[in-house]
């Protein structure tokens, strides 16, 4: 077993005892894979890879050139699709149809970026000197560690990989130790595609061994980490004694405000995605359904029923609509919030507890769950639940409403529901969010900037900035008429 890719070799760990971890099947709880456990050792092993190949991987290709190498990845990515959704499904729990939507949407990042890498080679700056010349240039930032969590493991570090690559820096990547598969599958693409030995390098491992030495490597340059809260903080924390530069794309809290003058078939549909996709474990969920008060006993009433009848079940089955959990330690944690949630007068409209149906009795499932009366400061309301958990609260006012929906540390994405197009848009302006849906949830485009606001983060993903994260801006001034300068009169004797 060689899962570890060090300086274009694949490796096993170096631990004296063999070092592997036994990957799971969230469906049942059944072995998927056993793969390597990197060591510090390792990690330390794939920096220095890094940090050779980086100068000359920057030096002698074209942005042209790494733009067509990203452009090789994603027909592979194409090529090998069916595999790698069913790889998703299988290591995560999804359904193979959000694999299949996972796969699309990263051949469209690799491709984004293969465009892009050569459309923007700085700017020459006015200097109000006609004796001198000013441009800025970009360069790459160096060795980036790229951090990825378990929910979306192929896509998240692809919208790392593709940026940082076509700027020309060399990476060290880790996946979540819980969901490999697809980024060592990726990894493979790389190579394949012709990425040069050292300029990928993938560890896999723990965040408290792997991650850690990770982002504390004094030839880390950068750390681009998607994941919670808490390991955010620690994260720039441990970064700042370099100090190097940290991207953190961290949870979500997310409002979907519904006024009264929708299509409640609509919006409920829309709801019902917005909260229960992938079992609510997104960072852009809408958790938090703020609806006006004319619609809201109806609404829920509606989707209270449809959230019943959503099927649950084996990922690679078509009829499937929604997974398990990723394991049954994060299954025990939605759990706790559910029973907190009652202990502090919630009231549970449906859902609360796992399926009866056998089937479904060794993975890690529960059922779709709503609550109605909820405080806006209790801890189901305020804190990332991550799981298929909606709460929601009820406004009058366009000023209540947008007031809730920014009662949130957090400030990823949010969505506002009316066909009323002043007050969307007055909404929209008003919302303290990363990301604002009109008359949706959840669409995102590789051209248009991804990131939070407040505690959802620093930085962005995607678009020209999910570019500029992995780039240094250089100011190169020169004088065409050096004569000189007599500053110091006395110097010389002139
Ligand atoms: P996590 O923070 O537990 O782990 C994420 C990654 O960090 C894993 O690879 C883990 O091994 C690693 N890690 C853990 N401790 C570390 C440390 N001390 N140093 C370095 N690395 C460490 O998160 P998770 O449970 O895997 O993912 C769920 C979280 O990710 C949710 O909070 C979700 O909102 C967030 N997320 C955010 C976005 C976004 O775009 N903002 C997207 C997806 C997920």
């Amino acid at each position: 077993m060689k899962d570890l890719f060090i300086a274009g070799a694949w490796t096993d760990s170096t631990a004296q005892t063999p070092a592997t971890r036994t990957i799971y099947n969230p469906f049942d709880g059944s072995e998927l894979a056993t793969v390597s456990e990197a060591t510090a050792e390792d990690v330390d092993a794939a920096v220095a890879a890094a940090k050779r190949a980086q100068p000359e991987w920057w030096g002698s290709t074209s942005a042209t050139e790494r733009g067509d190498l990203l452009r090789r990845v994603a027909d592979l990515l194409v090529r090998d699709r069916e595999e790698l959704a069913r790889t998703e499904c299988l290591d995560t729990g999804k359904t193979v149809k959000e694999g299949r939507i996972d796969v699309d949407d990263v051949v469209s990042v690799f491709r984004y970026y293969a465009d892009l890498a050569d459309k923007d080679a700085g700017r020459v700056v006015d200097t109000g000197n006609p004796d001198a010349i000013s441009r800025i240039v970009h360069e790459p930032v160096g060795v980036c560690a790229l951090i990825a969590p378990w929910n979306y493991p192929l896509l998240q570090i692809s919208w790392k990989i593709a940026p940082a690559l076509a700027a020309g820096n060399a990476v060290v990547v880790k996946p979540s130790e819980l969901t490999p598969m697809t980024t060592i599958h990726l990894v493979r693409l790389l190579a394949e595609a012709g990425v040069p030995d050292g300029v990928v390098n993938l560890v896999l491992g723990s965040g408290a061994v792997v991650g850690e030495r990770m982002v504390s490597h004094p030839d880390v340059d950068m750390v681009s980490f998607t994941g919670g809260l808490a390991t955010g903080r620690r994260i720039m924390a441990a970064a700042a004694a370099g100090p190097k530069r940290v991207a953190l794309e961290l949870g979500g809290k997310n409002p979907n405000v519904v006024f009264a003058d929708v299509d409640l078939d609509t919006a409920v549909d829309y709801a019902l995605a917005a909260a229960f996709l992938h079992s609510g474990q997104v960072c852009s969920a809408g958790s938090r359904l703020i609806l006006h008060e004319d619609i809201h006993d109806d609404f829920v009433a509606e989707m209270a029923r449809r959230a019943e009848a959503i099927v649950l079940g084996n990922g690679l089955d078509d009829d499937t609509e929604c997974g398990p959990l990723i394991s049954a330690e994060h299954r025990a944690k939605v759990e706790k919030y559910i029973e907190q949630a009652v202990a502090d007068g919630a009231r549970l409209v449906c859902g609360g507890t796992r399926p009866d149906d056998p089937e479904l009795r060794d993975g890690y499932f529960l059922r779709p769950t709503i609550f109605t009366d909820v405080a806006s400061d209790s801890a189901i309301v305020q804190e990332e639940v991550f799981g298929p958990v909606v709460t929601v609260e009820r406004f009058r006012t366009e000023e209540e409403a947008v007031r809730l929906a920014n009662d949130t540390e957090y400030g990823l994405a949010g969505a506002v529901w009316t066909n009323d197009a002043s007050r969307a848009q007055r909404v929209a302006g008003a919302l303290r969010h990363g990301t604002v849906w009109i008359n949706d949830y959840h669409p995102y485009l590789p051209q248009a900037e991804w990131g939070g606001f407040g505690k959802s983060g620093i930085g962005r993903e995607l678009g020209p900035t999910g570019l500029d994260e992995y780039r240094e801006s250089k100011h190169i001034y020169q004088n065409t008429r050096p004569a000189p300068l007599r500053w110091f009169a006395g110097n010389g004797g002139v």
